[in-house]
């Protein structure tokens, strides 16, 4: 069983196509990290993973199940942002438990998870703030426990540390890599920061123009270009 499979995958927006017939298959629990430069599909791409996006041609899957045509709260995806998308007016507890009551989970059952996924992302002594109460990092981790608490199959980052300092996001990145240890989700993963992409990989896409250049571990694309993009992206000696 593969986890996301896209086939000959294509986004336009009127007569503008900005995704060009995508071919990738990211294994079930494999960590794939979408890089490229600002304004290459790399969104758009997610976006139409989530549902967010109509897929113009081509087909995806999701474990094996075609997904074209399913409303993105049946894809059993989560997505994580870099904007945090926290709702101000709920506290932490209430933030994570939002997605969880929409799918009328019982009661203690919730705060079971909500304890379970607030000790693995350290938030438990904050579970009664506000957002507007915490610091950039402790957002960020509320945003990726509203999407663990769901146990969804695939998971979706967008460019989720860069509205963090140098500092915090090197520490972050080590949290998302142990958090994929622990709990073993595909995920997807996007963004412009070769950095990010070489740390986190099992396998790096790149992506250029609408199109994937090279797929390939960090250390065959780092050690194997491609071509001259891809070198010279990753910063491969020439
Ligand atoms: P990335 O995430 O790699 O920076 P995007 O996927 O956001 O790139 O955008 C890819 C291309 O699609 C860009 O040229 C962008 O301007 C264009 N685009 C994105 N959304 C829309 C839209 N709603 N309408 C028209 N063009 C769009
Ligand atoms: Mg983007």
């Amino acid at each position: 069983m593969s986890g996301v499979n896209l086939n000959g995958i294509v986004k336009a927006y009127g007569t503008l196509q900005v995704v060009h017939g995508i071919d990738l298959t990211v294994k079930e629990k494999e960590f794939v990290v979408l890089v490229g430069p600002s304004g290459c599909g790399k969104s758009t791409t997610l976006r139409m993973i989530a549902g967010l996006e109509d897929i113009t041609a081509g087909e995806l899957t999701i474990h094996d199940r075609v997904m074209n045509r399913v409303a993105p709260k049946d894809r059993d995806v989560a997505m994580v942002f870099q904007n945090y998308a926290l709702y101000p007016h709920l506290n932490v507890a209430d933030n994570m438990a939002f997605g969880l009551r929409i799918r009328k989970m019982p009661k203690d059952e919730i705060k079971t998870t909500i304890s379970e996924v607030a000790e693995i992302l350290g938030l438990t002594e904050y579970l009664e703030r506000r957002p507007a109460d915490l610091s950039g990092g402790q957002r960020q981790r509320v945003a990726m426990g509203r999407a663990i608490v769901r146990h969804p199959k695939v998971f979706l980052f967008d460019e989720p540390l860069s509205n963090l300092d140098a500092k915090l996001r090197t520490q972050m990145r080590a949290e998302i890599k142990r958090l994929h240890k622990r709990l073993g989700v595909t995920s997807v993963y996007v963004t412009h920061d070769q950095v990010e992409a070489m740390t986190l990989a099992d396998r790096i896409v790149v992506m250029n123009d609408g199109a994937i250049e090279q797929v390939g571990t960090p250390m065959e694309l780092f050690n194997n270009p491609a071509n001259t993009f891809v070198a010279g992206f990753l910063g491969s000696p020439p």
